[in-house]
């Protein structure tokens, strides 16, 4: 495949719009990796790294972390060998200045493919997110009362433990709202101004927003690896 083949989709939505649950979905029927900036800085985190331990204080209070740190991430992650056919980007941009940055990494790949935003409202955001929980091991999500796990605590999949992310308090997720609505919607006018933005209803099951974006995917003519 040479490299102008190769896919670059970004998700642009509220935190907890299913932003993750989608691009976990679409990874394997596309064969495209799900890069999520917010996945690498917990991974970072965990492992206790310098920026890890850089992006915590951010974290923890619901800011945006560094747009150089940030930037550079991005560019090492996409040099990876499984991003050899392209990616889908959760979580990343979150500002203008990530968008430029982001557009001048893809320069030479014909730029992005399609930037699905999913639209849900802040009180579903709150509802969501206050009952999020996620697996230690695999990442697979879940909601205490909306998909709860068969055994509480437990992960269905591979009986990984269940955990409630730091930035999942009420305080932290009203200002993560408020940096959203402040710094990353303008990227909805950016995206549209570039034809690249479809609006989906964000706060539909989790299938129906799939097969929707789907549909989406094969409008543009992006299809699934055989
Ligand atoms: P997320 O998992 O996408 O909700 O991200 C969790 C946190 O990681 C955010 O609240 C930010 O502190 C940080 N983060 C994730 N992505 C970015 C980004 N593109 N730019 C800056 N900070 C980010
Ligand atoms: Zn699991």
């Amino acid at each position: 495949m040479s490299i102008a083949e190769r896919t670059f989709i970004v998700f642009l939505g509220p935190p907890g719009s299913g932003k993750g649950t989608q691009t976990r979905m679409l990874e394997t029927t596309f064969g495209l990796p799900q890069v999520s900036t917010g996945d690498l800085f917990r991974y970072n985190l965990k492992h206790e790294t310098d920026l890890g331990k850089l992006a915590k204080r951010y974290m923890d209070a619901g800011e945006l972390v560094p747009d150089e740190v940030t930037i550079r991430m991005v560019e090492e992650r996409l040099k990876q060998p499984d991003c050899g056919g392209g990616a889908i980007l959760d979580g990343f941009p979150r500002n203008l200045q990530q968008a430029t940055a982001l557009d001048a990494i893809l320069a030479d790949e014909g730029g992005l493919d399609l930037v699905p935003m999913l639209e849900v409202s802040d009180e579903e955001v709150i509802q969501r997110l206050s009952g999020r929980r996620v697996c230690r091991t695999c990442g697979h999500l879940y909601h205490t009362e909306f998909s709860p796990p068969q055994q509480s605590g437990v992960c269905d999949l591979d009986g990984g433990e269940l955990y409630q992310r730091d930035d999942d308090t009420l305080d932290t997720i009203q200002r993560r709202l408020y940096v959203y609505y402040k710094q990353t919607s303008p990227l909805i006018g950016y995206y549209f101004a570039k034809g690249l933005l479809v609006e989906l209803d964000g706060s539909m099951p989790p299938d129906e927003v799939q097969t929707l974006l789907l549909q989406a995917f094969r409008d543009r003519g992006i299809n699934p690896v055989a």
